[in-house]
């Protein structure tokens, strides 16, 4: 069974369902929704869920950075916690001229779900600025990245909530954050912030991380479907942090890779990609497109074609209910967080697609961000092997959760993922009570 979402705009008060309404829900609300059906799936408390469905914090900033030119532009930003009760809040910074309030809001509870999915100690919080980060000069971006990092640092430290980088940030961008923090205290506090480069407490494998814990899931799932890996196809969408490490992870796993895409379009050879080939093209170009041993494809083409796996690696909604039917894919790893929108889920569960839904797809990233936070916390580092290692036994154990979940209730992998998550929060918070 699938968790069906009526198509209502209203917040609901706890437990009960708003009027019918046509309009599209926001991000946030969509995220209630989520969360809601998870709390029916559970029979959660009305008490439970109320503040479950409310994020805890939430930090508007406005702060001014000089241009180069000499101009000063003011900036709006947010950091937003959702959860404590099991850890310290964890998510990331996005930097992205589309961006508010609601959708940070929305980040940052599924950033509690997503810990607590995989079973690490964080609550989960997210933090952005509206800006376009390719607009900006380097000294630009420094010195807006420092002022943002000084307008929320009273919500961060490695007890109480540890950004990690996301669309439109960096490693470099973590260590001006880590940087910073660290003049205000006087001493270094690498654990402040997670995605830093090596050299400043960062993690081996942490920026492979996102695509190798979609890497190790897929090849779970094939194993499931008793699908023989060899001689499979592959697209992926969105040749950025994750889609680039998650085509090349499953093309050294023997998978043919016949289709991947940016923002300007896609490019698609059914006897497969050359990727090396393909990389040099990208220097030179900029971008995949024009690519000349492949066809160009639209990003809305690629969705739709016939290969054994699909990614979307790239932005939000990208498979709604206008083209979930004909999606070809047997198996979608759903690499960018809300891929899927809530009205597609069902759709694809009842023509049997296979969803390793963006809560377990991606979190290899926070898996080994919490590895690089108890590795500066210890000042002792390890071998990627053994990051490698250590990543594939928390996403695989929480693969199989997630999956005895789904087959034990009979509802669809997300649903699944999400009642697993809301579970152990909900537990926590119960267990701690409440204050004073
Ligand atoms: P990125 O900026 O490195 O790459 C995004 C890619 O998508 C680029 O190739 C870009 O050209 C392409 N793209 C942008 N808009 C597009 C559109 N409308 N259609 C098709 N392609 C488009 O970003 P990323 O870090 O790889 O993040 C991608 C997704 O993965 C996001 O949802 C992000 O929240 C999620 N994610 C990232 C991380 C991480 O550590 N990087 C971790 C977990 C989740």
């Amino acid at each position: 069974m699938a968790v069906e979402f009526p198509t209502h705009a209203e917040p609901a008060a706890a437990h009960s369902r708003g009027p019918l309404l046509q309009t599209r829900a926001s991000a946030f609300q969509t995220a209630q929704r989520r969360f809601d059906a998870a709390a029916d799936v559970i029979g959660l408390s009305d008490d439970a869920r109320r503040g479950l469905r409310e994020v805890k914090r939430e930090l508007t900033v406005h702060f001014p950075v000089r241009r180069d030119d000499g101009s000063v532009h003011v900036y709006t930003g947010w950091r937003v916690q959702h959860n404590i009760s099991r850890g310290p809040a964890k998510g990331g910074i996005r930097y992205h001229p589309d961006i508010d309030l609601d959708l940070v809001k929305a980040l940052a509870m599924l950033m509690t779900w997503k810990c607590a999915a995989v079973g690490i100690p964080y609550g989960g919080s997210k933090g952005a600025v509206a800006v376009d980060p390719h607009k900006l000069s380097q000294n630009e971006l420094e010195h807006l990245t420092r002022r943002y990092a000084t307008e929320i640092a009273i919500l961060i430290g490695p007890e109480k909530d540890i950004p990690a980088p996301d669309m439109g940030t960096n490693p470099q961008i973590m260590a001006w954050i880590m940087d910073t923090i660290s003049m205000h205290q006087g001493h270094s506090v690498t654990a402040s912030v997670t995605g830093k480069p090596v050299d400043v407490g960062g993690s081996e494998g942490r920026v492979e991380a996102p695509g190798r814990g979609a890497t190790y899931l897929t090849l779970e799932a094939l194993k499931y479907l008793h699908i023989d890996e060899e001689t499979q196809t592959v697209a992926v969408q969105g040749y950025g942090q994750v889609g680039r490490s998650t085509t090349r992870l499953l093309s050294e796993a023997g998978l043919r890779i016949v289709a991947v895409s940016d923002s300007r379009g896609g490019i698609y050879n059914p006897n497969g990609l050359d990727l090396a080939a393909l990389d040099e093209h990208r220097q030179v170009r900029g971008g995949v497109s024009g690519f000349k041993k492949a066809d160009a494809v639209t990003n809305e083409e690629l969705l739709e074609l016939p290969v054994t796996v699909l990614v979307p690696a790239a932005v939000q909604d990208v498979i709604t209910d206008h083209n979930a039917a004909r999606i070809r894919a047997r198996l979608i790893t759903e690499g960018a967080n809300a891929a899927v929108a809530p009205e597609a889920d069902p759709i694809l569960h009842e023509r049997g697609i296979f969803l390793v839904p963006d809560i377990i797809a991606n979190a290899g990233g926070v898996i080994v961000s919490y590895f690089e936070w108890v590795q500066d916390l210890q000042a002792f580092f390890w071998e990627e092997e053994e990051i490698n290692t250590k990543l594939h036994h928390v996403i695989t154990r929480a693969f199989y959760e997630i999956l005895h979940t789904s087959v034990n209730k009979r509802i669809d992998m997300r649903a699944a993922a999400y009642a697993l998550a809301v579970q152990r929060v909900a537990n926590a918070t119960t267990v701690r009570g409440i204050y004073p």
